[in-house]
């Protein structure tokens, strides 16, 4: 997460194994959540175990993602999810599971530390290598050994959400990390979740922290959609981490946390084929990614349909050279192959856009803009289908600016 130039990690889902194992030499990690890893035990358990076995295999952590637990997950007509209750089981805490919002004062020390305890026990026995480890591992096609399974590369601490350092939620928040530590004591290392509710808490958050790298969570920093404002105040609160020598990994991020690599962001993480920014009130639901084409010229997803007309337009510019690709036509790429590029185009824009200074970034988002208006524009095709086309790099503008804001 914090070792090389810039960490690129992919959250787990049962219908990614596939495309982890293919690319698994070009990720630097994987982030298996929580709930999948107490639902899907033995299956993820057993990949992810086998998949670490193997030489030069990517690093793994479990997001506990608990800010799941800071609202109410049953009610009368509504009945709680499996995963969560088995998560809460295996924390040995099943009150997590409850029919009101639980406020700040429902977690006392005693409460935290017993919940720290389980966690840390679950993050370190994730080792203990069941029947389902062959499976993959004969699945892998490689001579892997059990013993060579490793643990998590850091333990992540338990994490609440909070608005601010004001938060009470913020002080609880601290307090679980401080007794997750105590419990993983010297046997590995504990990561600080910093999970603020917007980017303007983040200078505040920063100031206020010890800890030489934390793992970074902007609740629902949608990257397309947030304000030039808001998307230079995350870039702000990077710059302070960096300047503080704080080293930050984002937990959710897409092509702006690329960017964000200029002002010191250590890596970032996306779910494979969606998942750049979370809501933590939409925590509690979550599915495979639908079928789409992340394009390149745009650092976005978009419908299949619209990324064949806009091939059409030019296949140059929005075509994609990737081994998934090889500039044909979007149309044709399977469920897997719109997956795997889409991870490909990331690695992509990793290795390329990471030499740029920001007013060169800045400059190269203005031409890709540019260039995207007046080929659409020209382009012999119906004016429905131009004026959508049009909206889709509405994003950019608020990158540049956000950029040109900072300097
Ligand atoms: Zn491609």
């Amino acid at each position: 997460m914090f070792d090389r130039g810039f960490s690129h990690y992919l959250t787990y889902g049962a219908t990614d194994q596939h495309t982890i194992v293919e690319l698994s030499q070009i990720i630097d990690g994987v982030i298996v959540p929580a709930t999948v890893a107490a639902f899907q035990k033995d299956g993820t358990g057993g990949f992810v175990l086998s998949l670490s076995a193997r030489e030069s295999a990517p690093d793994y952590v479990i997001d506990p993602r608990f800010p799941l637990y800071q609202q109410a997950l049953r009610g009368s007509e509504r009945k709680p999810k499996k995963s969560h209750l088995m998560l809460s089981e295996l924390l040995e805490d099943e009150g997590l599971v409850q029919a009101s919002d639980p406020s700040p004062n429902d977690f006392d020390d005693k409460r935290l530390a017993g919940i720290a305890k389980k966690w840390v026990e679950f993050n370190l026995g994730y080792t203990e290598v069941d029947a389902k480890f062959q499976k993959y591992a004969e699945r892998l096609g490689e001579r892997i050994l059990p013993q060579d399974a490793k643990t998590p590369k850091y333990i992540i601490a338990p994490y609440f959400m909070a608005s601010g350092v004001e938060d009470p939620w913020w002080e609880r928040s601290q307090r679980f990390f401080e007794l997750t530590k105590e419990a993983v004591g010297s046997d590995s290392e504990c990561l600080r979740v910093v999970a603020v509710k917007s980017a303007d808490a983040l200078p505040d958050a920063i100031e206020s922290i010890s800890e030489e790298r934390i793992g970074l969570w902007v609740n629902d920093l949608h990257e397309l959609t947030t304000d030039p404002a808001d998307l230079a105040g995350y870039l702000r609160g990077i710059r302070a981490a960096s300047a503080s020598e704080i080293s930050v990994f984002a937990l959710y991020g897409g092509f702006f946390s690329v960017i964000a690599s200029k002002v010191g962001l250590n890596g970032s993480c996306h779910g494979i084929g969606f998942g750049e920014h979370r809501k933590w009130v939409e925590l509690p639901s979550s599915g495979p990614a639908p079928a789409r084409y992340y394009s390149p010229a745009l650092h976005r997803y978009v419908s299949q349909e619209d990324a064949y007309q806009l091939w059409r337009i030019d296949e140059e510019f929005f075509g994609c050279q990737c081994a998934e690709c090889k500039g044909q036509n979007p149309l044709r790429l399977d469920y897997h192959e719109l997956m795997k590029h889409s991870v490909r185009c990331r690695a992509e824009e990793i290795s390329n856009w990471r030499q740029f200074r920001l007013d060169e970034i800045s400059a190269k988002l203005k031409e890709q803009y540019a260039r995207f208006i007046e080929t659409v524009e020209s382009a012999n095709i119906a004016e429905r289908d131009k004026d959508r086309l049009l909206r889709l790099p509405r994003h950019l503008p608020n990158w540049f600016r956000a950029v040109d804001e900072i300097g």
